[in-house]
């Protein structure tokens, strides 16, 4: 039995947890607010915070521009647990994977679970590429400033990204 289902009321929303969520097919900004409504509801789960909504060019990709978010979990699920969770948002978003970073309906990363590093088969927390990612560092500097360097947002500023809409504008 996963810690998830043994932990009692007293133990629910331990955890923080930043999520990135992307998506480049279908409507995508439609996508991405079921996404946070799935989220929303997952089992000693609460979304605490949503970054701004940027679009930005696929890497090393071809396809259409991504629309991309960062959100805030506080949660009492385990890593793995919420990693499967958020793999079955994917799913019934109608995520394929026909080959590597193909364009994707949903994209659902963990790429912090508190102060966790994990290195498994399955999960590696953090998310090994987030910090060459823009899409990723910007709107994760919204909802933790200061924990994103000066020099780690230099690294990434070559990158093409635009900022589309506030948290109150595209969430709601
Ligand atoms: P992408 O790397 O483009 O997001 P996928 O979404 O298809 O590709 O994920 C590929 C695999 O990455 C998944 O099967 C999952 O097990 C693994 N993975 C490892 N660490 C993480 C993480 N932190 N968040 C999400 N998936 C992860
Ligand atoms: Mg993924």
């Amino acid at each position: 039995m996963s810690r998830a289902t043994q932990a009692g009321p007293s133990e629910a929303g331990a955890v923080s947890a930043w999520i990135a969520l992307g998506a480049n097919l279908g409507d995508a900004r439609a996508a991405l607010r079921g996404a946070l409504q799935a989220m929303a509801v997952l089992p000693d789960t609460r979304l605490l915070a949503v970054s701004s909504l940027y679009r930005s060019a696929p890497v090393d990709a071809l396809g259409p521009d991504y629309l991309n978010a960062v959100a805030e979990l506080q949660t009492g699920l385990a890593p793995l647990d919420l990693l499967h969770a958020l793999q079955a948002i994917e799913q019934a978003a109608g995520r394929e994977r026909p080959y590597r970073n193909a364009p994707r309906t949903l994209d659902l990363d963990l790429l912090l679970y508190g102060e966790q590093r994990l290195e498994g088969a399955e999960l590696t927390v953090p998310h090994p590429r987030m910090w060459q990612r823009a899409f990723v560092l910007l709107p994760l500097a919204e909802l933790r400033p200061g924990w994103v360097t000066p020099a780690q947002l230099q690294a990434v500023a070559a990158q093409a990204i635009e900022r589309l809409d506030a948290p109150s504008a595209w969430t709601r």
